[in-house]
């Protein structure tokens, strides 16, 4: 770590990764700083024993090819792979799809009953969709237009992106049209060699690009110095910087790390509003070697619960799950199978646990989970050799993200988040945010779009060296 550096980011999910990257290809000395021993964020894997678990590669619209290949390089965009087989099993349908519009439609026009001529209505509107467009409709009021009184085609269509970024019927339409939009286009993918390769690949890119980066570094503060950004205390030690990307958590970057003497009072009085998401559950198993698991799908939505409801999905008394199904052509030349459920939480219902109370509740949360994945999986116990669990406390401990929060903040963050440089310049956010910025797509492609803005304002003739 260098005394002074042009920009510092702090934290590396895929915005903080991304942001960096672009920063130092556009010629600046960039110090990207990771509190946790890896890379990657959310969007991160671990070892156990011969198993390697994914924790968040579901999946992603096919707009993560473009994005790599532009933003990281070809070799990258030449992974990306198809996650071909979506099952949805609940008391309302079961469905399998390969969950792009030529696919929904067929599901809404034969299973569902719905008329082509709506299908096709509600799918150009998702397709119009914008940012700039009105903000006061509801994901509830749009369903409404279109499919009145069908909880069943509500749930198909909403279920999987509440599971995805946690929103719910009453946000902005356009935050699920465009998320929705984005995976009905050509279906979802997934990156070939898994979340380690995908890392260790970018570790490499950064390193070539010239962009410093530690791990196990941690930033206390951002230092504002005559209204603007000078600089960041990295595990104790001062740092100069004329620019700072925060890819921590928006509330924490705000009232932590800058402080909120540094901001208007207006400002906090609208940023008081400002949501997070909720948090996440999952339980990751590993599956002995020589075993096999047959094809189950890759990716299950399932739930026994009658109707779609967000609150449900994110109870303690878990009834709604993800199972990611990886079999070993996501790594080839491996013989692994794992699976991991995921699950919706909140902080508040594991937070209270002392250490005994709290290993016994991720033991229940293991052992609910095998007794629900008998009716894919029967022989899951025996085939099994690996278990563990992850609540909404291990992902606060892992990001630093305020309430473990998985997917930012909800639609209000956005607005604050883009526009921290007009309160203390110098200072930006990347990262999930608001919805439409969440999700590997989302962070990535927001990490470019704060770069950019980064290197405007590096640009600004004060700033200027030579
Ligand atoms: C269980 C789960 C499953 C998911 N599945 C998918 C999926 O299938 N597809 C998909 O597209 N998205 C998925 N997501 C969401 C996706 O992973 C995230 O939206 C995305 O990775 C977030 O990237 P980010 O840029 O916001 O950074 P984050 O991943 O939030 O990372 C922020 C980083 O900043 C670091 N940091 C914070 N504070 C400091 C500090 N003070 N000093 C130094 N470092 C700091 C943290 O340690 C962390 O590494 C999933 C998320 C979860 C939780």
């Amino acid at each position: 770590m260098k005394d002074k550096y042009d920009i510092v980011v702090i934290g590396s999910g895929l915005g903080g990764l991304t942001a960096a990257n672009r920063l130092a290809c556009a010629g600046y000395s960039v110090f990207l700083a990771e509190q946790h021993f890896q890379l990657g964020g959310l969007a991160t894997y671990f070892r156990r024993g011969q198993h390697i678990f994914d924790v968040a590669l579901h999946g992603f619209p096919i707009g993560m090819k473009k994005s790599l290949r532009k933003y990281w390089g070809k070799e990258y965009a030449d992974r990306i792979i198809q996650v071909k087989r979506i099952v949805f099993d609940n008391p309302q349908f079961h469905l399998d799809t390969t969950f792009d519009m030529q696919d929904f439609t067929r599901h809404l026009r034969d299973l569902f009953q719905v008329s082509e001529k709506t299908i096709d209505a509600f799918f150009a509107e998702l397709k119009a969709m914008n940012y700039y467009d009105d903000k006061n409709e509801t994901t509830r009021e749009l369903f409404e237009r279109f499919f009145p009184d069908r909880p069943d085609v509500w749930r198909l269509l909403m279920e999987p992106i509440t599971y995805a970024n946690g929103s719910t019927l009453d946000e902005p339409a356009i935050s699920y049209g465009i998320v929705f939009g984005n995976f009905m286009s050509q279906g979802v993918y997934s990156f070939l060699g898994g979340t380690d390769v995908m890392l260790d690949m970018m570790a490499e890119t950064l390193r070539e690009n010239g962009v410093d980066c530690e791990t196990r570094a941690r930033v206390d503060k951002i230092l504002v110095e005559n209204g603007r950004v000078a600089g960041a205390v990295i595990n104790g030690r001062e740092i100069g910087a004329n620019a700072v990307v925060s890819n921590g958590n928006l509330l924490s970057t705000v009232h932590d790390l800058v402080g909120d003497e540094h901001f208007q009072p207006e400002f906090l009085d609208g940023f008081a509003e400002v949501k997070l998401s909720n948090s996440s559950c999952q339980v990751y198993m590993g599956i002995k070697p020589g075993e096999k698991l047959d094809d189950i799908g890759d990716l299950l939505f399932t739930s026994t619960h009658p109707e779609f409801d967000s609150t449900a999905i994110c109870a303690k008394k878990v009834t709604s799950r993800t199972y990611s199904v990886y079999y070993p052509a996501i790594r080839p030349g491996t013989d692994q199978y794992t699976i991991v459920a995921s699950m919706n939480g909140w902080l508040a219902d594991w937070e209270h646990y002392s250490e005994a109370e709290y290993r016994s509740a991720k033991k229940d949360l293991i052992e609910d989970t095998l007794n629900a994945l008998e009716t894919y999986v029967p022989n899951i116990r025996q085939i099994c050799d690996y278990t563990e669990a992850a609540t909404p406390r291990t992902f606060a401990r892992y990001t630093l993200h305020r309430e473990g929060a998985s997917f930012g903040t909800k639609f209000k963050g956005l607005d604050y988040s883009m526009d921290l440089a007009k309160q203390v310049p110098g200072l930006y956010h990347t990262g999930s945010v608001g919805i439409i910025m969440s999700g590997w797509l989302g962070s990535m492609n927001y990490g470019v779009m704060v770069a950019n803005d980064v290197d405007r304002y590096m640009c600004a003739p004060t700033l200027r060296t030579g």
